[in-house]
């Protein structure tokens, strides 16, 4: 059942969302090869902790930590260890709080030192993707609209695959609400959109197959052909205008601009 929030809850919802952004940029921020995946999660998890949030994601289901981290092939649902990061690195973070009674959820992909142009473009892409879907997230449309935006562009635009066992979703009180928001779909499919839905838009796009493994370790989601997979994610409320955009990447951005050590730059054709 969909959960519609008052414009009181919304208000709420920002606060825990824009806090997840503000841990991302803190981690951002000193992101560098030579970090172990654990130094990254923990900086994350004093962040969220120190701001008097909880981090959603610490035992959501018996998951081992408070980040998901998933380097390179992985696409999402990794965790941290030693693994320390190197030069040509991606690192995918995806970061939950829970505060005041409602949870914010969002992800982006970082690239350490020197990567790839086609990786910096698979980058480049997804999170442009984000965008498109988020273009359609308005009152009177449908879930298939949001997806096929993102499906067309990455998949029709760019040959990537569009991971399918993996989605998008409502988001509140809990961490995971219905409706859940696919990456690929037909338009004018799906639950309509109304006034008060907030939805986890979160494209995960593979440079290679669409198709995933699952690791034995019980989370870690691989792409099949080990090509690096890239995942944005924004909390969006549907109004009765335009799409208002709970989370935000512009401390993130500003930290990975200033950040040498980390490869991706807004000089090279980024959207906002
Ligand atoms: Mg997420
Ligand atoms: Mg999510």
């Amino acid at each position: 059942m969909i959960q519609y929030k008052t414009k009181e809850e919304i208000e709420v919802m920002r606060h825990s969302c824009l806090l997840v952004g503000k841990a991302h940029a803190a981690v951002a921020a000193v992101l560098k090869d030579g970090m172990t995946t654990m130094q990254v999660n923990n900086i994350v998890e004093s962040f969220i902790l120190d701001h008097g949030g909880i981090p959603s994601f610490k035992n959501y289901n018996g998951f081992p930590a408070a980040t998901c981290i998933s380097m390179n092939e992985a696409v999402v649902h990794g965790f941290p260890g030693d693994h320390v990061l190197k030069s040509g690195d991606i690192i995918s973070l995806d970061i939950g709080v829970y505060k005041n009674g409602f949870h914010g959820d969002s992800a982006y992909t970082y690239a350490i030192g020197e990567v790839p142009a086609e990786v910096k473009q698979l980058l480049r892409v997804t999170k442009e993707s984000l965008y498109k879907g988020i273009e359609k997230a308005r009152a009177g449309n449908r879930i298939g609209d949001i997806a096929n935006a993102i499906q067309e562009y990455t998949e029709k635009k760019y040959g990537y695959g569009v991971v399918r066992e993996l989605v998008g979703h409502g988001l509140g009180r809990s961490l995971h609400e219905d409706p859940q928001v696919p990456n690929y779909g037909k338009k004018g499919s799906g639950a309509k959109l109304k006034e008060g839905m907030v939805l986890a838009i979160e494209p995960m796009i593979n440079m290679g197959v669409k198709d995933v493994i699952h690791l034995k370790d019980g989370w870690t989601v691989l792409t099949k052909d080990r090509k690096p997979s890239a995942h944005f994610e924004h909390d969006v409320c549907i109004t009765k205008g335009d799409p208002d955009i709970l989370s935000s990447f512009v401390e993130i951005e500003a930290a990975e601009k200033g950040n040498g050590n980390l490869a991706w730059s807004y000089d090279e054709g980024n959207v906002k």
